[in-house]
């Protein structure tokens, strides 16, 4: 894998990088918040590092791998608290992902907790406290077309106008 490590600060627009790719600079500044911070990239030209958060900003995170697996969910409560067919998690290691700003939490389910932004509702994340991963809604991903989900839960809830057969599929919650 190759490497690229970019950093920036107020005082100099300082610029590391060990392999001679460099990531535009427009791309670095673009990213508000975070655009300090360093960015690593890795892989074919796709950034490891993504950044994400809720529709009005107040919740922003910043992952450093890619996810272990990718889901998309059909049931009830995913439904509804997306507002949505389905929701669609990638879920990454708990020590992969980096927040800022408050959230605050329900419980969905034994173990389950659902975290959203106090300030405009949107989906924050969701985790299992027995696990040491957290579950981030693919939505709240500043790019598109980053991960693509290798299987879907819950299909009995699946509305029928979805396509079948695409992926792997659990009827309900992965065994
Ligand atoms: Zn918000
Ligand atoms: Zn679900």
């Amino acid at each position: 894998m190759t490497w690229v490590y970019i950093v920036t600060n107020r005082q100099a627009d300082r610029r590391a990088t060990f392999s001679g790719i460099q990531a535009p600079r427009s791309r670095v500044a673009a990213r508000g918040l975070l655009a300090e911070q360093s960015i690593l990239h890795g892989g074919r030209g796709m950034a490891t590092v993504q950044e994400g958060g809720c529709a009005c900003g107040a919740v922003r995170f910043r992952v450093g791998a890619a996810p272990r697996r990718v889901g998309m969910c059909h049931c009830m409560t995913c439904r509804r608290i997306h507002g949505s067919a389905f929701g669609v998690y990638a879920v990454f290691a708990r020590g992969d992902v980096e927040f800022f700003g408050r959230t605050e939490a329900w419980r969905s389910s034994g173990e389950a907790r659902r975290h959203f932004c106090p300030v405009c509702g949107s989906v924050a994340y969701m985790e299992y406290l027995a696990t040491p991963e957290i579950d981030l809604p693919l939505g709240a991903f500043d790019e598109t077309g980053l991960y693509e989900p290798g299987y879907e839960l819950w299909c009995r809830r699946r509305e029928p106008w979805l396509p079948q057969g695409v992926r792997t599929e659990f009827e309900e919650d992965r065994p």
